[in-house]
């Protein structure tokens, strides 16, 4: 079964700071987002991949019969609608951060796995934090800390759930897409994830990416 690649690269990357958004930052001399769809093009099942990228960046890009560009949208939901509105006819889709590029084969296995099975999968973490749902400065609650996970990506599901997930969701702002499935009634299975599979959020997370990249060509 052929899977087709969603990357949502639209966002203006605010929490990084700077001119470029993070997804463009260069890592070992070239762009995140590249490092991200090459290793995807490097895996034997993925057919096409389906960047969302702001409007302006669509005329530049170079269009493959692989690599798609398409206008992302307001917010990360409807970039990624927008990228699977041109999916044709591959049957299962991996939904991934544009500033996540070391993602493992052996998760992206077991998830797409999963996916065909159950419909849906995602890669999760347990956290280590305590974490406390706060407002107005204070507690409001605690969830225990043993029940929760925090969410990676490639989230991968059935390419037709997905379609009447976020068609469901039109308009909602969720971020990610395996929480919204959940929020409808599906069978969303965790697969383990891994550290090293982080999302290079701030300025520090791009050096850890580079020491990263430097001990891997070692
Ligand atoms: O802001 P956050 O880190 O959650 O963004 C996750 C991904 O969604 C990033 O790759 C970002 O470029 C993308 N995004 C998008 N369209 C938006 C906002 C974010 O494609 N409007």
């Amino acid at each position: 079964m052929p899977v087709a690649v969603l990357i949502p690269a639209a966002g203006s990357g605010s929490r990084f700071g700077g001119d470029i958004p993070k997804q463009f930052r260069t890592l070992g001399g070239k762009p995140i987002l590249q490092h991200v769809v090459e290793r995807f093009l490097a895996h034997e099942r993925v057919g096409r991949i389906i960047v969302a990228v702001a409007d302006i960046l669509v005329d530049e890009a170079r269009q493959t019969d692989r690599v798609r560009f398409v206008a992302g949208g307001a917010t990360r939901q409807q970039s990624v609608t927008n990228a699977l509105a041109a999916v044709a006819d591959e049957d299962l889709v991996a939904v991934h951060d544009a500033v996540r590029p070391f993602f493992s084969y052996g998760t992206l296995d077991a998830l797409l796995e999963a996916a065909a099975e159950h419909g849906a999968a995602f890669p999760g973490v347990p956290v280590t934090d305590t974490i406390h749902l706060v407002r107005d400065e204070r507690i409001v609650e605690t969830p225990q800390r043993s029940l929760l996970i925090a969410a990676q990506t490639p989230q991968c599901f059935r390419t037709e759930l997905l379609r009447e997930v976020l068609a469901r969701a039109a308009g909602d702002d969720a971020t990610d897409e395996a929480g919204l499935a959940a929020r409808m009634g599906y069978d969303v299975r965790v697969v383990p994830g891994d550290a090293v599979n982080f999302k290079i959020t701030r300025p520090e997370d791009l050096e850890r990416a580079e020491r990263l990249l430097t001990q891997s060509s070692e």
